[in-house]
């Protein structure tokens, strides 16, 4: 019955295999990680619901913004933990004082791999703060969220597009207790190539244990994030690496589109299709347009998408919401409508992984820039040092 020919056509949701009445859909990881269904066919009953409950054959129809706002948490140290401005710690505080859980995105023990679990109350939906920048394990967790939906118990479900399009699917109807955020998305990086990364960076600082993992370092500011990883070492108690994001090899090969699942370059969940109540995500364009709400510890963009999403948000007691202008947040995130281009060098990419070579040099090699691009460094850096920087940049205008 289901066969996936097109993988772009998979977003891997896990949305057939969790309807399946037969549980004869297993999802199994391809050679580049990532999860796809697979059919035992001797057991299928060809009932065909697998295949009108996928959002990537069946997506809904794209929606328009109704508001949107830029908010940041009012605790500061929120605000700093969280991977924007925390809007997501306020939705769950909300929900939990209401008597509800929370669907999020957690580490597992080891920090090789990110998966979905329920919080009941904010002390274990702080392991859901912090943004993982891998494809996430659904497990059971859409079962899970209908179990508490059919008790009555309030459910926030947050993820990506297509992980809340999935749910939507899955539950194929409208639950008044159920509250969906979809997170602005780039696209989802291979969980293997974080275990061969983060594998790798353990042994180089000889990390007996990995502590912890942020992605979203803020202490140099919103702008010039780090990834952060904290671990324990045989020569001192405790050890921390940290890098610029900019300069780290994963969020490098992340940024430039290689290590992303091939669905996310023609995603079928973006520009609201799936069906999600809010969208969150960062506000890149604040400084320009808003430099007085500018305080470079993270400020996120929250979009209500129907009026129901909208009348939560004005109830929020630990969040300060500022209305802005929908365009104004598109900029610097187009992710909100469009998906990223596949780079041309993605085959190459997947070939020299496959062939089992240091991941770091890999990394290094496919994310290194080009020569035009280490000529355009070098003279800038040149002119800038002549203080000669702003005088060419003037006669190149014109
Ligand atoms: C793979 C990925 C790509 C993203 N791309 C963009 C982008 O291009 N532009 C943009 O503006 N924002 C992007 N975001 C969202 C952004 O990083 C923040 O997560 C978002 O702004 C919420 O931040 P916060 O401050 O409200 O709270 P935080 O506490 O930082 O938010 C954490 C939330 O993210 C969820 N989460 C964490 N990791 C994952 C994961 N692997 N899969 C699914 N859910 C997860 C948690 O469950 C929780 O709901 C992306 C997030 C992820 C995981
Ligand atoms: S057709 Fe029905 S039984 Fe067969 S795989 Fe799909 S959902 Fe399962
Ligand atoms: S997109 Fe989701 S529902 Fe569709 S085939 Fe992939 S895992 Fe199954
Ligand atoms: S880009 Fe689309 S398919 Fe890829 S993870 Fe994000 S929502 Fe899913």
């Amino acid at each position: 019955m289901l066969e996936i020919r097109d993988k772009k056509m998979c977003s891997g949701c896990s949305a057939c295999a969790s309807v399946c009445p037969e549980k004869c859909i297993s999802l199994t990881s391809d050679a580049e990680g990532f999860l796809y269904p697979q059919t035992d066919h001797s057991r299928c009953i060809k009932c065909r619901q697998c295949l009108s409950v996928c959002p990537f054959t069946n997506p809904y129809k794209e929606t328009n913004p109704l508001r949107s706002f830029a908010a940041k948490h009012l605790n500061s140290e929120i605000q700093k933990k969280s991977s924007s401005g925390g809007v997501f710690s306020a939705l769950a505080e909300r929900i939990f004082a209401a008597g509800g859980v929370v669907a999020g995105v957690r580490w597992s023990k080891d920090f090789m791999s990110a998966m979905f679990d329920i919080a009941e109350n904010m002390e274990d939906a702080s392991s859901f703060v912090g943004s993982k920048y891998l494809q996430a394990g659904m497990e059971d967790i859409y079962q899970r969220c209908r179990s508490y939906l059919a008790d009555g118990r309030k459910v926030l479900f947050t993820g990506t597009p297509c992980q809340v399009a999935g749910l939507k699917h899955f539950l194929n109807r409208e639950y008044k207790n159920l509250l969906t955020a979809e997170l602005i998305c780039h696209g989802a990086p291979s969980p293997l190539i974080w275990k061969k990364y983060i594998e790798k960076l353990r042994s180089d600082c000889k990390f007996t244990e990995l502590i912890s993992v942020n992605f979203r370092d803020k202490t140099e500011g919103q702008r010039s994030y780090h990834l952060c990883v904290k671990g324990n070492s045989n020569k001192k108690d405790f050890q921390s690496f940290s890098q610029r994001f900019y300069d780290n090899l994963y969020m490098k090969a992340f940024l430039q589109d290689l290590s992303l699942r091939p669905s996310c370059y023609d995603c079928a969940a973006k520009k609201r299709r799936s069906g999600a109540d809010l969208t969150i995500g960062d506000f890149w364009g604040i400084s320009k347009y808003y430099p007085e709400l500018d305080d470079d510890k993270g400020i996120s963009l929250v979009i209500a998408n129907n009026i129901e999403a909208l009348n939560f948000l004005q109830t929020l007691e630990t969040v300060s919401l500022h209305q802005v202008c929908y365009e104004h947040g598109l900029v610097g995130n187009c992710m909100i409508e469009e998906s990223v281009a596949e780079p041309p060098n993605r085959g190459s990419f997947w070939r020299m992984v496959r062939q089992n070579q240091n991941i770091s040099t890999v990394l290094w090699f496919m994310t290194r820039p080009s020569l035009k691009q280490c000529f355009h460094d070098t003279v800038v850096k040149f002119l800038s040092v002549c203080g000669l920087l702003n005088l060419a940049r003037r006669l190149r205008r014109g």
